[in-house]
């Protein structure tokens, strides 16, 4: 990252994630629980970043897309369904490695990382009159596996990928003290982007488990009923793998949409067991490999020893800035209805599909391995 800060003739364009806000203070000294946002992209500006984007944005824009998507499937009697969030890569390698029966169960909508780089390779060289051959796109991410989803051929552009480098969030806190730059020290600042820099209440949410599903959940049900809402109320499962749960009545004459939200790949083996199995109560499955959700990602700061499944500190950041923000649902985000307007067309139009989904691969080997006997063999090395 520091080579592609430091030379002229690069242009850097950085995307942080949901949870990044949320963790990367702990690493400056800041207790667990405080909003680094706006000090993030101060230190980015004084780090040289040319431009400086949030993957909130691009999270909307996945919610734009898979929600159409469902809603297709809920309308086709042929469609494969339960429909499974794509936006963890950790679970899509475990898909495409041991279950890849489950891959027509898969939503096909790129991860906001994804969709974020796709973007930054296409319609930002439009906006900004840069060529995209001097764009070097780079994103922070509190998940180790978002480095390889980045180097997926499926995810390139004439082999040269969407998104050039990925740093976690302990890497880029070594990178600004490197620098010697010490977010206790900044003021912070807005993004000052005006296009794929804001982000709705419903996108910061991704960072915590059950955040995704409710952002689908507020949008599909505006597109069923007409109705904006700023909350939805997801209630514990009773269903020993399945963390939450949410049944929304559609009206008379319509069956119910059930969401079910799974954390852990343990659980979520055993949903993609249901699944196959034909018995799986859901219309709708959000799956997160970390439990509690990216807040608790690989590449967030971390003693030895030290892991909390549920970090309360963590996900009250990302619920606090939803509720206090004035913007709670995906697809009334004016930057995204912009990107439409202006770019795609509608979603899952045909330029959407190309720039804005993927595809995936079977990748089974011959050895069949249960998420808990991987878990224990790491545990025994
Ligand atoms: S849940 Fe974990 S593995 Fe999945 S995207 Fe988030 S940080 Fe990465």
């Amino acid at each position: 990252a520091n080579d592609y800060l430091t030379d002229p003739g690069i242009y850097t364009v950085f995307q942080f994630a949901p949870a990044v806000r949320a963790t990367l203070g702990e690493e400056f000294g800041f207790p667990a629980g405080v909003n680094v946002e706006r000090k993030i992209v101060e230190a980015l500006k004084k780090a040289g970043a040319d431009c400086v984007l949030d993957t909130n944005f691009s999270a909307d824009v996945v919610i734009m897309e898979e929600g159409t998507e469902l809603l297709n499937r809920l309308n086709d009697k042929n469609a494969v369904l339960p429909m499974f969030t794509s936006c963890c890569p950790a679970w899509i390698n475990f898909v495409e490695l041991h279950k890849p029966e489950l891959i027509p169960h898969i939503s096909t909508t790129r991860s906001p990382q994804a969709v974020m780089g796709s973007l930054i390779k296409s319609w930002l060289p439009e906006k900004k009159g840069i060529p995209k051959e001097k764009i070097r796109s780079i994103s922070i991410m509190p998940c180790t596996a978002k480095k390889d989803e980045a180097a997926r051929q499926a995810l390139a552009k004439d082999a040269v990928p969407d998104v050039d480098l990925v740093l976690t969030v302990r890497e880029f806190a070594k990178l600004l003290k490197g620098k010697g730059i010490d977010l206790r020290k900044l003021e912070g600042q807005d993004f000052d982007t005006p296009f794929m820099s804001k982000g709705s209440g419903a996108a910061v949410i991704f960072g915590k488990t059950a955040g995704v599903a409710e952002a689908a959940a507020r949008t599909v049900y505006y597109v069923l009923t007409g109705k904006n809402v700023n909350s939805i109320q997801f209630k514990t499962s009773e269903h020993p793998h399945v963390e939450q749960e949410l049944t929304i009545d559609l009206g008379e004459g319509k069956s119910p949409l059930r969401i079910g939200v799974v954390h852990g790949l343990a659980n979520a083996d055993y949903i993609a067991d249901e699944v196959l199995s034909g018995k799986s109560p859901f219309d709708f499955i959000e799956v997160m490999s970390c439990p509690g959700g990216c807040i608790n990602g690989g590449g967030t700061p971390r003693e030895a020893g030290d892991y909390h499944p549920f970090n309360l500190e963590r996900t009250k950041v990302l619920t606090t800035i939803d509720e206090k923000h004035s913007l709670r649902q995906s697809h009334n985000n004016p930057m995204v209805k912009e990107l439409y307007k202006e770019y795609l067309g509608e979603p899952n139009s045909h330029l959407a599909h190309e720039l804005l989904h993927t595809e995936y691969q079977d990748r089974k080997s011959g050895k069949k391995l249960r998420a808990e006997d991987i878990w224990k063999e790491i545990t025994l090395c």
